[in-house]
């Protein structure tokens, strides 16, 4: 009897039945030949043997339409077939079946909600942006296209990334019906750069390729999370995309001229915001949409804590969360621990141990945030006594200027690492009146002020200018952010950083 893929179940091992599908991937094992078919309703794998490592069924090719005969089974957990028999459909009927798998794919993708978890004037202008991120998202899944998740290590960037983790990975293992389908289609990296690396967009495309070559992969969505959208960014945006990868970013770091080569962009200045919607934040609306299940406030919560954002939609998510029984001080702590396990947690994905931070029940989730929460705190407090010793502190008329060596004040590799620690240093240093901190190693500044007379990304401008010689890049937020140099231009930099800021005086 003909039966469409959705309606197949585990209890249906044993029985045959005929389907009429596209084949959309062929595998040449060293055994038996793998097709996976697919009919807009799901996707099944069959498999066929004509001798060792000898293609069967020949006239399959990928991208062609099918009748077939199966035998139903279970294979390590998951519902798989044996093809019997296969002849391909008449061009008219095979194209009927193709508008058939598109427009249920079309309706499958379509997110089943499209109602913000909150009320924001400025999320709902964003909002056309994250319907079309989730559609993508939801599309990819139906195609079994894999997703390469890369995202900031840092507290914002990994609950943007987990909260979309969430939504996506139950709807990876219920398409396929198989648990361990969420390991062949998804992937997530946590990147300690501030933006998409060319050596990570290549390590992506060359992971990819390989699959498309042994396993008869598609080309990748690729989400960016908590950055991406820089100038810096652009030639790995350039290059996967000249690889057919689709790229999605959701990022509310000041935007670089990138928009276009992202295939859906969500950041908030692109409406007129600024960056007090923090990634962590956008990311639990996309994540509602992609999959109405995950409604995570305490992501949100604990990214704007991350951030140290604030605003209307902060002040919401908090109140949620508190309403689920999370404290403000626990946010906070939770914040830290996140931030603490991702510096040493460095590039390695751990699918699990953040996560746990943030999914425990809650009394684990007390316990592993109180064993770390002490240690943080008395590494936090040394340093900052190495650098309240170590900065020097210039009056001026309406803030103070402060310079630190930064990099000199922090032990290698350890927590806190200098930008954390130039963030310690400004937060003890700006309770008493405004202030502008420069941080410095041998080839970078990294920058916060609390004095409204100084923009990052102006003085990154003018820095570029003054020392064309220096291969100066960088910026951020208008209050927080940081540049890179050569290292020789160090000196001559830190001097003219010191009249710039006098002359704001
Ligand atoms: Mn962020």
């Amino acid at each position: 009897m003909e039966k469409e893929i959705g309606e197949l179940h585990l209890k249906d091992s044993g029985k045959t039945c005929e389907l009429r599908a596209k084949i959309e991937e062929i595998q040449q094992t060293s055994g038996p030949t793998l097709f996976t078919l697919f009919d807009g309703t799901g996707s099944l794998v069959v498999k066929a043997f004509a001798g060792p490592g000898v293609r069967a069924f020949p006239e399959l090719k990928e991208g062609s339409f099918a009748r077939m005969h199966i035998m139903l089974h279970v294979y390590e957990g998951a519902l798989e077939g044996e093809l019997q028999k296969a002849s391909l459909l008449p061009p008219k009927e095979a194209t009927a079946l193709l508008q058939q798998i598109q427009y249920s794919l079309a309706k499958k993708a379509s997110p089943p909600t499209t109602k913000l978890l909150i009320h924001s004037p400025l999320l709902e202008q964003l909002k056309p942006r994250m319907v079309a991120f989730a559609t993508a998202v939801r599309q990819a899944v139906m195609e079994a296209r894999p997703i390469i998740m890369r995202h900031n290590a840092d507290t914002d960037g990994y609950t943007a990334a987990l909260a979309l983790e969430q939504a996506i990975v139950p709807l990876i293992i219920s398409h396929h019906d198989d648990e361990k389908a969420q390991w062949h289609y998804y992937r997530r990296s946590p990147s300690k750069a501030p933006s998409y690396e060319y050596g990570d967009a290549l390590k992506d495309l060359a992971t990819t390729l390989q699959d498309m070559a042994r396993f008869g992969m598609k080309e990748p969505l690729i989400i960016l999370a908590d950055f991406g959208g820089t100038r810096d960014d652009l030639l790995s945006l350039k290059k996967v995309r000249a690889y057919g990868a689709k790229v999605l970013i959701v990022d509310h770091h000041e935007p670089g001229d990138v928009e276009k080569y992202a295939d859906v962009f969500v950041n908030p200045h692109a409406v007129g915001g600024d960056s007090n919607n923090c990634t962590g934040m956008l990311a639990t609306e996309i994540a509602h949409f992609i999959n109405p299940k995950c409604q995570l406030f305490l992501f949100a919560a604990v990214a704007a804590h991350g951030d140290k954002v604030s605003g209307p939609e902060v002040d919401q998510y908090v109140a949620k969360a508190g309403e689920l029984g999370f404290s403000e001080e626990f946010l906070k702590n939770l914040a830290e621990c996140i931030d603490f396990d991702a510096h040493y947690l460095r590039f390695i994905e751990s699918r699990g141990l953040v996560n746990d931070l943030l999914l425990s029940e809650p009394e684990r989730q007390k316990q592993l945030v109180e064993m770390l929460i002490t240690e943080i705190t008395e590494r936090r407090a040394a340093v900052l006594g190495a650098a309240k010793h170590y900065v020097e502190k210039v009056p001026m008329r309406n803030f103070i200027f402060g310079i630190v060596p930064i990099a000199n004040v922090t032990i290698k590799s350890e927590y806190p690492a200098p930008g954390k620690a130039i963030g310690l240093l400004f937060d003890h240093l700006k309770e008493k009146q405004p202030v502008i901190l420069f941080g410095y190693g041998p080839d970078f500044i990294t920058i916060r002020s609390s004095y409204s007379g100084f923009d990052v990304n102006v003085f990154a401008k003018e820095l570029e200018k003054a020392f064309p010689h220096a291969l100066v890049c960088g910026g951020g937020h208008q209050v927080a952010g940081s540049v890179h140099f050569i290292e020789a231009a160090l000196t001559e930099i830190l001097a003219f950083s010191r009249k710039y800021i006098e002359r704001l005086n």
